[in-house]
């Protein structure tokens, strides 16, 4: 079928460059991809791939196996269906460039802004489009609680990590600063990227993740010397942003992508994706892409009602949340696919009075 449309894609990150791999699939659209001019530094994409869900990634590279632990206790998982995958920015950047080359997609390296509901090129011109698609970067107040994160890929002299499993949420560093645990991707023996992470309200400077990233190598590994090949900073909010109320279809963390709770947001970048090349193809006036329904929303808002008001629960929460699910069930929790039997199963193991308290507090 052949739709004769014209397109205007504006931001040229993970929404963007996700895009225009699958609308230039569309016979007779013409894209054009504004690109902006912002270098974004590369970083990792973590996700749950399910071996039947159809999508095809550059995976960089993939684990069966995961955990989530403190000192006193682990939460571990295997899984063969579901593997934890990572894809680099600047290799999905070339997938998706490759996948689009011989179709109409015009990359403009400019930046666009927004006025009264019109968009604007950067000599001011009007842009108009049967369809326009907004993924700019949108910034967010310094008071929305959010994940933030500084990566470190990490050069060891010895062999040190366990390269079998990534471990998601490693408790066993400073809980001073409120939520806080290490994120690790054994990549060997000896490279591991390792992600000193907070919840919270609060901005921290490069010297607390620094800090951070040198007390555990040495109280974990034993480890002082080792090289820093690579950084990578960001931060997600763990919320979903109001709208603002803009002409152009919303994707990416603009378009609140981004699952509240965890912050995960490359594969529901995706699924949206899906659906606006559906509402395209089916000439749809209005496109919904809400990508969290109302009950993933209202679990995650319980489950962040009961962090902030007990961060030192924290570690305790996430462990016990992990036990209740075998992998399959844990990566079908974490990319929407929600079973009524694993979630009966995950509030039987929380802790019972503080959830009690917020899911009444988030009830009403
Ligand atoms: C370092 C890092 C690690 C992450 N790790 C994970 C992870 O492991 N798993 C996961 O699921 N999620 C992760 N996320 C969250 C999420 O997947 C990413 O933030 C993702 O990049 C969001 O895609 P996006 O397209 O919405 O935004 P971005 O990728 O940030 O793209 C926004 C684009 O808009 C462009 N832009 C800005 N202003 C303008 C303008 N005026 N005109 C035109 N263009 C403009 C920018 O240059 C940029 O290219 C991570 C985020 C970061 C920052």
């Amino acid at each position: 079928m052949t739709i004769n449309k014209t397109i205007s894609v504006f931001g040229g990150g993970c929404a963007g460059y996700s895009l225009i791999k699958e609308l230039s699939k569309i016979d007779g659209v013409d894209i054009n991809f504004y690109l902006g001019t912002n270098e974004i530094k590369d970083n990792y994409w973590g996700f749950w791939k399910n071996i039947n869900d159809g999508f095809d990634f550059p995976i960089h590279a993939k684990w069966n196996k995961w955990k989530i632990s403190d000192w006193n206790d682990e939460a571990d998982f295997e899984s063969f269906d579901n593997p934890y995958c990572i894809v680099k920015r600047s290799e999905w950047y070339d997938f998706c460039k490759n996948e689009a080359s011989f179709k109409p997609v015009k990359f403009i390296a400019e930046n666009i802004e927004e006025k009264n509901g019109i968009y604007y090129k950067d000599n001011r011109e009007a842009i108009r489009s049967d369809y326009m698609f907004d993924c700019r970067t949108k910034s967010f107040e310094s008071k929305v609680y959010k994940q933030q994160f500084k990566g470190f890929l990490i050069q060891a002299n010895e062999d040190i990590f366990d390269s079998s499993t990534v471990n998601l949420m490693d408790f066993r560093c400073n809980q001073e600063s409120g939520i806080q645990f290490i994120y690790l991707l054994p990549f060997s023996p000896r490279l591991a990227l390792i992600e000193p992470t907070t919840y919270s309200y609060d901005t921290q400077n490069d010297d607390f993740y620094l800090n951070t990233l040198n007390e555990y190598m040495l109280e974990i590994y034993n480890v002082n010397n080792f090289k820093i090949l690579n950084e990578e900073k960001g931060a997600i909010p763990l919320a979903l942003l109001p709208d603002d109320n803009s002409p152009a279809i919303q994707v990416g963390v603009r378009g609140n992508a981004n699952r509240p709770a965890s912050g995960y947001t490359f594969y529901f970048i995706q699924l949206q994706v899906k659906k606006a090349f559906d509402c395209i193809i089916k000439s749809k006036d209005k496109f919904n892409l809400n990508i969290h329904s109302l009950l993933i929303q209202f679990l995650d808002k319980v489950f962040l009602d009961v962090l902030k008001s007990n961060p030192k629960l924290a570690p305790k929460i996430f462990i016990s949340f992990g036990k209740s699910f075998t992998g399959n069930e844990l990566a079908n929790f974490m990319t929407n696919k929600i079973k009524i039997k694993s979630l009966l199963g995950m509030i039987i193991n929380l802790p019972k009075v503080p959830f009690i308290k917020s899911f009444f507090r988030n009830l009403f």
